[in-house]
C-alpha cells in the first residue's frame, strides 16, 4: 500500500486554520518548560530566533552552529529586505495579496495554509525586529521605508540598505545573547552534527563534531530542531557562502526524514557573471536593484557581436537600440517579474546570441533613466553599498556618467546573469514543522515548506523569522507537552554510542580513501555535472545523462579522494569531504525529482514542457503535490517517491501571468 503522509494541516477555513490550531494545540506549563531540553542546530536567522524564543519560554536550549560566532551564519550575508503584509504605502497590500503572491510567485506548488499562516504572522516579524532595534530605512517622516521585490506589484519589502540579513541577525544575536547571558541558551560555536540519535523511533540528540579538536561528542534532547540552510552549494558555484552545507540535513534523510521537492532550486537572475575557471563563489547582486535598474540586451545582433569582441560598450548604444525585454514581454511586471521568469528571459536572450560580455553570457542592468530621473545621491543612498560591492569586484561604476548624447545621460551599466542562489526543496516537514521522525523538527531554508517551485524576493527572511519567532515555539510544544514526564535521557544509552561509532568509522573511510584528487577537484566537476545537466533548462535526456554522470563521480570520490593531515585537530579538508558527500546524495535527489518531474514550474524547467512563447507549462493534472523521497538505506539506491497531495481551497489554481 502506498505510503501516506500526515501533513497535519487544521480543519476549517484557510485564513483560521493558524488561529484554531493555537486555541487547541497542546501547551507545556512553564515548570516543566524548566525540565526540557531542545537542540537547536544553527545560528542563522531561523536558529537564532527560535533558540532566543525557546529559551525565553523557559526550555533549555543547545545552539550550534560551525562559525566561530552565531552572527557569521549566511543569513549575514542577506542583502535586499523582508516582505511584510503592513501596507505602510497604502498601495492595497493585505495578508491576503502577500498570501496570494507567495503562492502564485510559487507556481501553485506550495502548500496553502503553511503560506497563508507566513503572511499572516509576517507584520509580527518586523514588529519584533523594530522592538529589538533593527535599523530599517525610514522614509523622512519616520515611517518605516518600502521598496519592491519580484513578483509583486505593491512595495511590501523593509529593508536596511543592503543589508538587511545582518540587521536581522544582529537582532536576533541579540535576543539569543541575553538568553546565554541568562544560562538558558548553551552555545556550542565551530561545531557541527554530524547525526541525528534516534531512540524508540524519536530523535533524541545528535553526534557532534568539535571541529577545532576533531573529537566526536554526545548531546541528548527532548527535541531536536534542524536551521542549517540550504543545499545552494551542490553546485560548486553559487551565491551563498562557502560554508553552507547540507550535512545535517541529509544525515537525516538517512535517518529516514523525507526530502521534500528537491528539484527546486532557485537560480537568481542578477549575480556577477563567471569570470574564470579559478572562481569558488558567486556574487548576487540584489534583486532590489530590479526596482530601478533597467534589464537590457542589444535588440541588434551586431551591436552584440561588437560587446562580445569589446570593440563596442554598452553606453555607446542609444536608447532606440536596446531591448528592455523584461518590459517588452511582461508589461504589468516588468523588470520586476519573479526571478525564475527573468533568469529565463536571460538565458533566452543569451542563447540567441545577445549576451553582452566576452563570453556571450550577460545582460545590462542599467541605472542610467533612474539617476536622471532622482539623482544619483538618491539612488546611491538607496544601493550605495552595493554600487562599491560591483565596483571592487568589477572596477565598473554603475553610478558613473559615461557619456552624454543627444541630452541624455548614460552611465555605466551593471553586467549579470543568472546563479544558484536559493533551494525551495528540503527537508519535509508538516504543518508543524516537525519531519517524519518523531521529535525532529526543521525550519528556515533547510526546510521545503513554503515557497513552492520558487521563492520570491525577500521572502527566505521572512519564513526564517516566521518559522524561529512565532510558529516553532507554539509547534513544538504540541510534541513537547507529554515529554516531561521522561528523564533526561543519558548519552551513554547504546543508540547514541552506536551512532558515534557510525559516524567515527565513516571519517576513518574517509581519511583511509588516500587517492589522489582534492576535495574540490571532485566538487568542481559535481557542480559542473549539476550546472549543465540539472541546472536552468532540463532535459530527460540531460537528466539520465546527468544521473549516470552522478554514480560514476559517488565512485570517484569513493576510491580516489585524498584528504591531507589527520582527523584529530583541525582538517577543514576532511571537513569538506563530508559536505560533499553529501552534496553528491543531494545532487542526486535533485536529478531523481527532476526527472520524474514531467512538467515544468517555477525553478524547475523541463524545456520538453513549455509554451510557445518559452514560458513554464504546468501540469496540474499529475504533478499537484509536493514530491517526497525517502532513503532506502543506501546512498548507492534510488530513492523511493512518496506523494503528498496538495489541496487548495482559498485560491483558483491558474496559469501563472505576468503579463497583464
Ligand atoms: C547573497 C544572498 C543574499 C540574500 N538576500 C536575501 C534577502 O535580501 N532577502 C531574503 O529574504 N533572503 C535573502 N537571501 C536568502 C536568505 O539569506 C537565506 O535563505 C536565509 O538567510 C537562510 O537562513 P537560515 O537560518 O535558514 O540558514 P543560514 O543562515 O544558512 O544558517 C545556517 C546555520 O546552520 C549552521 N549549520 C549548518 N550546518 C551545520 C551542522 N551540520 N552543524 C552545526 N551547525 C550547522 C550554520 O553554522 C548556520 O549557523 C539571500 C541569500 C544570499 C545567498
Amino acid at each position: 500500500m502506498a505510503k501516506v503522509l500526515d501533513s497535519k494541516i487544521p480543519a476549517g477555513p484557510v485564513p483560521e486554520k493558524w488561529k484554531e490550531y493555537k486555541a487547541h494545540q497542546r501547551l507545556v506549563n512553564p515548570k516543566n518548560k524548566l525540565k526540557l531540553d531542545v537542540i537547536v542546530v544553527g545560528t542563522g536567522l531561523a536558529g537564532a530566533s527560535a533558540a532566543a524564543s525557546l529559551a525565553e519560554m523557559g526550555f533549555n536550549v543547545y545552539n550550534f552552529c560551525i562559525q566561530d560566532s552565531p552572527r557569521r551564519a549566511h543569513s549575514i550575508a542577506a542583502q535586499g529586505g523582508i516582505n511584510a503584509a503592513k501596507n505602510y504605502q497604502n498601495d492595497g497590500d493585505s495578508v491576503y495579496r502577500l498570501f496570494y503572491d507567495t503562492v502564485k510567485g510559487g507556481d501553485y506548488r506550495a502548500r496553502e495554509a503553511n503560506v497563508y499562516r507566513l503572511a499572516e504572522v509576517s507584520n509580527n516579524i518586523i514588529d519584533q525586529c523594530v522592538a529589538q532595534g533593527v535599523p530599517f530605512a525610514r522614509e523622512y517622516g519616520g515611517m518605516l521605508a518600502n521598496r519592491s521585490f519580484g513578483g509583486a506589484q505593491v512595495s511590501r519589502t523593509f529593508y536596511a540598505k543592503g543589508q538587511t540579513g545582518q540587521q536581522l541577525l544582529l537582532g536576533a544575536y541579540s535576543s539569543l545573547s541575553k538568553e546565554v547571558q541568562r544560562g538558558k541558551v548553551k552555545l556550542f560555536t565551530r561545531y557541527e552534527m554530524e547525526d541525528v540519535v534516534i531512540v524508540d523511533g524519536r530523535a533524541r540528540g545528535i553526534i557532534a563534531k568539535n571541529l577545532v579538536t576533531g573529537k566526536l561528542e554526545r548531546f541528548s534532547a527532548n527535541a531536536v530542531v534542524i536551521a542549517t540552510g540550504g543545499y545552494g552549494n551542490t553546485y560548486f558555484l553559487s551565491t551563498n557562502a562557502m560554508g553552507c552545507n547540507c550535512t545535517a540535513a541529509v544525515q537525516c534523510f538517512r535517518k529516514g526524514a523525507m526530502m521534500a521537492n528537491p528539484s527546486y532550486v532557485q537560480i537568481h537572475p542578477t549575480c556577477i557573471p563567471v569570470h574564470g575557471d579559478k572562481q569558488s563563489k558567486l556574487t548576487l547582486m540584489s534583486e532590489s536593484l530590479r526596482n530601478d535598474g533597467r534589464i537590457w540586451v542589444p535588440k541588434k545582433l551586431e551591436d552584440a557581436k561588437a560587446l562580445q569582441a569589446g570593440t563596442k560598450q554598452g553606453y555607446e548604444i542609444p536608447e532606440e537600440d536596446r531591448d528592455y525585454y523584461l518590459e517588452r514581454r511582461y508589461p504589468a511586471f516588468g523588470n520586476l517579474v519573479p526571478r525564475d521568469v527573468a533568469s529565463r528571459a536571460a538565458k533566452e536572450r543569451c542563447d540567441k546570441g545577445f549576451g553582452v560580455n566576452n563570453t556571450g553570457l550577460a545582460v545590462f542592468l542599467d541605472f542610467s533613466e533612474s539617476i536622471q530621473r532622482l539623482g544619483i545621491d538618491e539612488i546611491r543612498q538607496r544601493y550605495g553599498n552595493l554600487f562599491d560591492m560591483y565596483e571592487e569586484i568589477t572596477d565598473v561604476n554603475p553610478g558613473e556618467k559615461a557619456c552624454t548624447k543627444n541630452g541624455v545621460d548614460y552611465y555605466y551599466p551593471m553586467m549579470i546573469f543568472p546563479a544558484i542562489h536559493y533551494t525551495m526543496g528540503g527537508v519535509w516537514v508538516d504543518y508543524e514543522l516537525q519531519t517524519t521522525i518523531p521529535g525532529l523538527f526543521a525550519i528556515g531554508e533547510c526546510n521545503f515548506s513554503d515557497h513552492g517551485a520558487n521563492r520570491l524576493g525577500a521572502s527566505a527572511l521572512m519564513q526564517g523569522l516566521a518559522d524561529g519567532y512565532f510558529v516553532l515555539p507554539y509547534t513544538i510544544q504540541n510534541y513537547l507537552a507529554d515529554q516531561a514526564i521522561w528523564p533526561r535521557l543519558s548519552t551513554d544509552l547504546p543508540e547514541f554510542a552506536a551512532t558515534e561509532k557510525a559516524v567515527e568509522a565513516e571519517i576513518d573511510r574517509l581519511m583511509n580513501i588516500k587517492g589522489k584528487r582534492s576535495v574540490d577537484s571532485i566538487h568542481k566537476e559535481l557542480g559542473h555535472i549539476m550546472w549543465e545537466h540539472v541546472g536552468m533548462g532540463r532535459t530527460k535526456e540531460g537528466l539520465e545523462e546527468g544521473l549516470k554522470l552522478l554514480k560514476a563521480l559517488r565512485k570517484e570520490f569513493d576510491t580516489n579522494l585524498f584528504i591531507p593531515g589527520s582527523k584529530e585537530g583541525l582538517n577543514v579538508e576532511l571537513d569538506k569531504a563530508i559536505h560533499l558527500r553529501d552534496f553528491i546524495l543531494m545532487g542526486q535527489l535533485v536529478a531523481y525529482d527532476a526527472l520524474h518531474r514531467e512538467e515544468s514550474c517555477g525553478g524547475h524547467f523541463r524545456e520538453e514542457h513549455q509554451t510557445e512563447e518559452g514560458e513554464a507549462k504546468r501540469d496540474d493534472e499529475h504533478f499537484f503535490y509536493v514530491g517526497c523521497w525517502e532513503y532506502q538505506g543506501d546512498d548507492t539506491k534510488a530513492p523511493e517517491l512518496i506523494k503528498e497531495p496538495l489541496e487548495y481551497e482559498a485560491i483558483k489554481v491558474q496559469t501563472r501571468n505576468y503579463k497583464n
